[in-house]
């Protein structure tokens, strides 16, 4: 059997079960976006770790060192937003190819510290080593949050209304601009901007994460597609989607139109956002949209709700119910 006829989450699954058993007390393990630490008797320990790799997760010659250097750490960061948390610190290792420019390299350490200084995350250690051909990338964060109050996967409850802090699929499609060389109007270069500078969404989280009736919260990496499912099976519940509500910018619906894309697919399956996606009372619902919006200037944007069921997403679209199979970025198939 290969790899790729399992996937990655299906290789996860196979060693999963051995480590359970170690967990002990209250730490959570393997599943969420982040692991939870009990710290003390007043806060836990997020952890998180992220690998980006050449080729696979970005082309070395199509994103600016310093970006990828910011992006490194926000995809972290945004699995600490994701659990309502605070970023403590970071560690960095990078395989680094012998014949890389010096200043490509200082180059991403400046864009890492640009984003480490921006949400107060000081760059604590980590390792480097030579890679023969391909530049990859570890981080991992330490956050912390009141102990208890991390918002897990699991925590989705029949009757939720579904929503999102933000605009869906523009770094899919600045991928498709990139992987087209499409240039239009200079509407195509915020897209690539969505790609390679995703802002990760720490304020919104422990905004959320403190108000009343929230649930279930995650990070959008795969699209909410695929990661939706990841909810639903952890809290398993099933789930009802329109279509129709899953928000996406202006420029994406132009760009969509001028090369024939389906802005709704990539809104639905393009991944990389990260942007939150999070569960909420129906009683709070409306509470919560408004002081989100006194706080932070910009909506939620309420996109389904959750139902008792099969962990799966019914779509739908004015009303009806339709069929759609893409799942999201699932490495190895
Ligand atoms: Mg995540």
């Amino acid at each position: 059997m290969k790899l790729k006829e399992i996937g990655e989450f299906g290789f996860i699954e196979r060693f999963k079960p051995l480590f359970g058993g170690l967990v002990q007390g209250a730490q959570v393990g393997i599943g969420d976006d982040c692991a939870i630490i009990p710290a003390n008797d007043k806060e836990d320990w997020l952890v998180t770790t992220d690998l980006l790799m050449e080729d696979v997760h970005f082309l070395r010659n199509e994103i600016k060192p310093e970006e990828l250097g910011y992006k490194s750490l926000a995809v972290n960061l945004s699995d600490i937003a994701a659990m309502g948390g605070t970023p403590l610190g970071s560690f960095l290792s990078i395989a680094i190819p012998a014949d890389m420019e010096v200043a490509c390299l200082d180059a991403f350490m400046q864009g890492y510290h640009q984003l480490s200084a921006k949400y107060n995350t000081p760059l604590l250690g980590g390792d480097t080593t030579k890679s023969l051909k391909h530049l990859a990338i570890n981080v991992c964060v330490i956050g912390k949050c009141p102990k208890g109050k991390a918002r897990r996967r699991s925590m989705a409850k029949a009757g939720d209304v579904i929503a999102v802090t933000g605009n869906l699929g523009g770094s899919a499609g600045g991928l498709q601009v990139l992987l087209q060389k499409r240039s239009y109007a200079g509407l195509s270069a915020e897209l690539v901007q969505n790609h390679h500078l995703p802002e990760p969404r720490l304020n919104e989280g422990l905004f959320l994460a403190g108000c009343d009736g929230i649930h279930a919260m995650m990070d959008i990496s795969d699209g909410v597609a695929s990661d939706l499912v990841h909810i639903l099976k952890a809290s398993g519940k099933s789930a009802v989607v329109d279509t129709d509500k899953l928000p996406f910018s202006e420029t994406l619906r132009q760009m969509a139109d001028e090369f024939g894309w389906d802005a709704i697919e990539l809104a639905a399956s393009g991944g990389e956002d990260y942007e939150l996606l999070f569960t909420v009372a129906p009683e709070d619902w409306q509470l919560v949209q408004k002081e989100f919006t006194q706080k932070f200037g910009k909506p939620l944007y309420a996109i389904g709700k959750i139902t008792d069921g099969e962990a799966r997403i019914n779509w739908q679209r004015n009303g009806q119910t339709i069929s759609f199979r893409k799942s999201g970025f699932n490495h190895f198939q």
